[in-house]
This record gives structure tokens, C-alpha cells and sequence, in this order.
């Protein structure tokens, strides 16, 4: 028979689904595959469960639903002091990974170069190759995720179609400063390219820190495509909803890419969304205190086992090197010998690189409930010898 497609063919199934079964099988406590265990906020949920009896249920507008659409407009005004015209610069998609999938098609022709900031997100390499992309990958390293602003300089040229960029980074809980975004922003400017801008962790940010979008940086508003997810704004990762904030320019192609990938998603998820974008300003606050608070006993507990962990500043992930823990291996098997021996699951780090990446580093997802982190740090602390 004739091969299927080679580019997905040639692939193995995403880490977080490994991950998540091999803890399955082995009863270990999942820290890997970044999903909260909480069900998400109530009002939000009890929205859709009325909106799902008392409004329709068949198709929405392809671009989304009007009050959602509105909604991400207000909340991008209220958030970034952002003026966005939400009939013509706001589209929702059936999650973040659609709205990436749509930018990046509706941009990228074949053999345009595509700048990747590695660790990447899982599904940014086999997105940009299935535009026909050309990756120029461009390192950050644990543990303080620098920006190599020499090698992001080489890697533009004349090719350069779009960066892809991550604010708050998975898995590096790094939020970038201004500072950053303004030298990126340049060099955007300089070869005349876009940017696609993942910045669904925008309200998972701590220590005080701000997110700031790169579509404020001077001359990014005409040439970034901003997207978000409930699935992390509201603890819903199952709801899939996502959104795109962009110019027409670029709205409108990625749009003719996005009604032949989904069409549209769930007409009443994205009504309670809607709803929930307009939250009081405690709900997002007391959303990232909650994690802090997570983050910094979890932390502590993996620096008591022996882990060093480098500050994470946002996101629900961080990294810990086991390298002082004595393991004789690199980080996938560290992985698979905790799920499978001490019955807690991380991520291994190198699996965000497509090129050689740290191997002494693992991520741990801390959206849990307190009970599940203490039990986890428990099995570890006996597994390591520290109980
Ligand atoms: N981007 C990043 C960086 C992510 O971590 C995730 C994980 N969910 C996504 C995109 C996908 O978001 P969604 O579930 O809304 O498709
Ligand atoms: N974004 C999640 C993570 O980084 C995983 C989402 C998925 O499994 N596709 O863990």
C-alpha cells in the first residue's frame, strides 16, 4: 500500500499522552501533563449549564460567538490598555492549538523560515512544517532561560516570515520583560516579519509581575496575532476554547484557514466564557496567588529532597535538576523510573527540544490540589531517602 503522510507518520505520540498513560498504568501521581484537578470555577460552569438548556446549540458565527468576541476585545483593553476592534480583530477557535494552527497557515508559504524558541510547545514544529516552514530554532537553557539575543539576531534574515514566541513559557515559566520584547519587537521590525504570540498562561504570572503582550511593544500591533485559552484563564482545559486578537491583515487569512480546521467550537462553552472574561479583577488575582502559594510548597519540597529548582515566574510548571539526586541516567529515564519506582510522573525537558536540550532537568506540573503535591513530595521524600 501506499505510505500515509510522512510528516505525521514519522512522528511518536505527544510526551504529555506517554506521560499520562505510563502514570495510568503504574497508579503514579500525574504531575506531567499540565491540567488542573480542580473542575474550574463554578459560576463559569453554571453559565454554560443554562446557557446549554436556554440558547441555541447549533452552529455559532464562524468567527465566534458575538458576546465572546466582544468580550476578549473589553478584557484586552482592561488587562493591556489594548483598542481592539472585536468584528473585525478577534476570532475564537477551538482552543489555543486551533488558533495557532490558523495563524501559522494563514502566514507561512512554503519555504518561509520560521523562528522557534526552544523548549517549544509540542505542537509548534509539526504546525510550521505542515505550512511548509522552514524552523530556525533558537535556544533558551535552564536554569535562568536567557535570552541568547546573538543568536535570535542570526537567526532573522531575509526569509524570516514569523517568530513564534511563548509569554508566559512552557515549560520554562519564564514571563519575557519588556526590555525583551522590545528588542524582539525590532528585529520584527527590521525584517519586516510577523509575530505569532502564545500567551495562554497571560493571567498564570507571580511575585507581582506583569504580563505584557508584544503586541504593545512599538509597531507589533499591525504584525502579531495574540492568543489566549480559557482552557488556562478558567482551569477548563477540557472546554477547548481559544481566541485570536489580530489585525485584519492577518485575521482575515488565518480565518480562511480556521473554517476548514473546525469551523467553530461549542457555542455555549464560549458563551460562559464570555462571561468569565469579565470576572472581577479578584478572580484572576486570587487565580495566580493560588498558584503562587502552590508553587513556592512545592518548591521548597523538591529543594528538601535534594532537586534544585530555579524560580519559576509564570505558568503552572517548574523545572527541577535532578542532577544532585544521584540517578545514573538522563531525564527520560528519570521520568520513567519515578512513575514506574516512586509513583510520581514529571515531563522530561528535552522533550521541548528539537535539538540537543538539557537532560538533567524534569517539569512538574503544580496545578494540583494541595493534598495530591503533599502526597507526591511524600513519595518522593521516602523514595529519595529523605523520610
Ligand atoms: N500553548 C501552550 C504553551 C500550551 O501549554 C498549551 C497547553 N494547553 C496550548 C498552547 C494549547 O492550549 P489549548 O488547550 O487551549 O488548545
Ligand atoms: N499544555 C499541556 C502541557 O504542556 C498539555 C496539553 C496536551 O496534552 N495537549 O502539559
Amino acid at each position: 500500500m501506499k505510505p500515509t503522510n510522512t510528516l505525521f507518520s514519522s512522528l511518536g505520540t505527544t510526551i504529555f499522552t506517554v506521560m499520562s498513560q505510563l502514570a495510568v498504568e503504574h497508579q503514579s501521581i500525574n504531575l506531567g501533563q499540565g491540567f488542573p484537578d480542580g473542575n474550574g470555577p463554578a459560576d463559569v460552569r453554571t453559565m454554560a449549564a443554562t446557557f446549554l438548556e436556554d440558547r441555541p446549540n447549533q452552529y455559532p458565527p464562524m468567527m465566534g460567538d458575538p458576546d465572546l468576541r466582544e468580550a476578549v476585545a473589553v478584557h484586552a483593553q482592561r488587562f493591556y490598555g489594548l483598542d481592539v476592534d472585536w468584528r473585525q480583530e478577534v476570532m475564537v477557535t477551538c482552543g489555543a492549538t486551533e488558533a495557532l494552527a490558523a495563524c501559522l497557515l494563514g502566514l507561512i508559504n512554503p519555504g518561509d523560515e520560521v523562528i522557534l524558541l526552544e523548549p517549544l510547545y509540542d505542537c509548534y514544529l509539526p504546525m510550521v512544517r505542515l505550512a511548509g516552514g522552514v524552523p530556525k530554532f533558537v535556544q533558551l537553557k535552564p536554569p535562568h532561560w536567557e535570552l541568547p539575543r546573538s543568536e535570535l539576531t542570526a537567526a532573522f534574515g531575509a526569509k524570516t516570515k514569523a517568530i513564534l514566541i511563548n509569554s508566559p513559557m512552557n515549560p520554562a515559566g519564564k514571563v519575557f520583560t519588556e526590555e525583551e520584547l522590545a528588542f524582539i519587537a525590532e528585529l520584527i521590525t527590521r525584517y519586516d516579519a510577523y509575530a505569532i504570540c502564545d500567551e495562554v498562561y497571560e493571567h498564570l504570572v507571580f511575585d507581582g509581575r506583569k504580563h505584557h503582550p508584544l503586541m504593545c511593544q512599538p509597531g507589533m500591533r499591525g504584525r502579531s496575532a495574540r492568543i489566549g485559552s480559557a482552557g488556562k484563564t478558567f482551569s477548563l482545559t477540557g472546554w477547548k476554547v481559544g481566541y485570536v486578537t489580530a489585525p485584519p491583515a492577518i485575521l482575515h487569512t488565518a480565518a480562511k484557514a480556521h473554517q476548514f480546521l473546525t469551523f467553530t467550537t461549542a457555542p455555549n462553552l464560549q458563551r460562559a466564557v464570555a462571561y468569565g472574561l469579565g470576572k472581577d479583577d479578584s478572580y484572576f488575582r486570587d487565580l495566580a496567588d493560588d498558584l503562587q502559594r502552590k508553587r513556592d510548597s512545592f518548591a521548597a519540597g523538591l529543594s528538601r529532597i535534594g532537586f534544585d529548582v530555579p524560580p519559576t515566574q509564570g505558568t503552572y510548571f517548574l523545572n527541577a535538576d535532578f542532577s544532585g539526586l544521584g540517578f545514573d541516567g538522563d531525564d527520560v529515564a528519570f521520568c520513567h523510573h519515578l512513575t514506574t519506582v516512586a509513583g510520581v510522573t514529571p515531563i522530561p525537558v528535552s522533550a521541548f527540544y528539537e535539538g540537543a536540550g538539557p537532560r538533567t532537568f524534569v517539569r512538574f506540573a503544580f496545578c494540583k490540589e494541595d493534598d495530591v503535591l503533599a502526597a507526591a513530595l511524600d513519595r518522593l521524600a521516602r523514595h529519595f531517602g529523605k523520610k
